[in-house]
């Protein structure tokens, strides 16, 4: 953990924070906070902090750009006497603080990555809902794709014991959280290090058993090289796991995942598919793909198109590729101009919309549990949520009409009636807090 100035040295500050990039980032953020709690400072909004930390990303170009963005809007608050101090944390301050550090004369500090350790214990959720809760289990990641900077960035693959994550889930449990997110860079490789074996399966009935309240316990960022048997057994029969898994793939031509370094194929990623289907009847898959990579060939983007119309994918993120300084993939030749990508990513958007909509109609007529999570503009009666099929933050939902006032956090049964754009809708045909 980073160094918190402590009151004794000083007085007790008023201190927000900016949380930027993924949810992993989050996790990092709710840990920040609770360090300077600890110390004695007082944790507040933005508008009303002397001190403002910000947790920056700089995965991708996009990234960079929103976090050197929100530098320079506390430079400015700084500069007017708004805030007095500024503290840069995370990824962006990780990789470019000796560049930042005589060019943003203004920061006071840049901290970095906080490393965890196998025996870490995570600080209470604050900055998510208080009915679902983020569970990071790992950190960092034993592959080495070459577009990627994470390993770099994060070092060394670390698992936290069981131990350690059962007691943070049995918290969130005692908070009332009605959805726990399993997260780490890639969940599979969760126990390689401490218990060298892959023990994410084992990992997951534990937690299912450990937190008998929680209705919704969910898995994200597996990596498709190492879904296990046992991992999609332990899917099919905990009845509260979410039948619901994020398998980044990035691509599917043979030629690129090679260049990309993925350790799959083609065949490899329809097998697997087909076989999570089969053992996990119902599960929804998301996916993510990079258009645009190095020598990316047009034949190589329609194999892209065609697997995603004969792979119906339930969610798709779609990312255009990111020239990144320190991977290997950097000097790749054949780099993509920035048009091509671009119409390319446009093309994938394009084709998934139209997967979607079949996937939407097929669920017409069908019953599911919605997580209630805001009342929807313009309404009194009608709300929005999300499904088992529908992870935090990255996907789309339902909307739900009740006669009886929902708040968020109640799950209520919901009888899909139709669609509208990436969400479903649906009405109530069954309330219980
Ligand atoms: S598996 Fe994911 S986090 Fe790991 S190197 Fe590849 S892209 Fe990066």
């Amino acid at each position: 953990m980073a160094h918190v100035p402590s009151p004794e040295k000083g007085p007790s500050l008023n201190v927000g924070l900016l949380d930027l990039g993924c949810v992993r980032n989050t996790v990092d953020s709710q840990d920040l906070l609770a360090s300077f709690a600890r110390k004695g400072h007082r944790i507040t909004s933005v508008e009303n902090a002397d001190v403002v930390v910000v947790n920056t990303c700089s995965f991708i170009e996009d990234a960079k750009r929103e976090s050197i963005d929100a530098i320079l809007g506390l430079v400015d608050l700084k500069r007017k006497g708004r805030i007095k101090k500024i503290v840069v944390a995370g990824c962006l301050s990780q990789r470019y603080g000796a560049v930042l550090v005589p060019e943003l004369k203004e920061v006071d500090a840049f901290i970095g990555v906080q490393k965890l350790r196998k025996d870490s214990r995570q600080a209470p959720a604050v900055l998510t809902p208080a009915y679902s809760s983020y569970l990071r289990i790992s950190e960092s990641c034993l592959h080495q794709c070459s577009f990627c900077i994470i390993p770099k960035l994060k070092g060394r693959f670390v698992s936290r014991r069981m131990s350690a994550v059962l007691k943070d889930a049995e918290a969130m449990a005692l908070l009332g959280v009605r959805e726990i997110n399993v997260i780490g860079q890639d969940v599979t490789a969760y126990g390689l290090d401490l218990y060298k074996r892959r023990a994410l399966a084992d990992l997951l009935r534990r937690i299912v058993r450990r937190v008998p309240d929680v209705p919704w316990i969910r898995l994200l960022y597996a990596h498709p090289s190492h879904v296990t048997d046992d991992l999609l057994d332990a899917m099919a029969r905990g009845k509260r796991i979410c039948r619901y898994l994020d398998i980044p793939l990035q691509h599917v031509s043979d030629r690129v995942l090679k260049m990309m370094g993925r350790g799959t194929t083609h065949i490899k990623t329809v097998a697997l598919l087909e076989k999570a289907r089969r053992r996990v009847p119902g599960m929804a898959l998301r996916t993510a793909f990079i258009v645009g990579f190095p020598g990316e060939t047009e034949k190589d983007f329609r194999e892209l198109l065609r697997f995603i119309e004969e792979n119906p994918f339930d969610h798709v993120g779609v990312f255009t590729y990111s020239r990144e300084e320190g991977t290997a993939a950097y000097r790749l030749k054949g780099q993509v101009p920035r048009a091509v990508r671009q119409e390319r990513y446009e093309r994938l958007m394009e084709a998934q919309a139209q997967v979607l909509q079949g996937l939407h109609h097929s669920r017409i007529g069908t019953e599911s549990e919605v997580l209630i999570e805001k009342r929807a503009e313009g309404r009194m009666d009608r709300y929005w949520g999300r499904s088992p099929w529908d992870a935090p933050d990255v996907d789309g939902g339902v909307f739900v009409e009740s006669r009886r006032r929902l708040i968020p956090g109640m799950m209520v049964r919901v009888r899909i009636l139709g669609d509208e754009g990436y969400d479903l809708r649906g009405e109530v045909v069954d309330e219980r807090a």
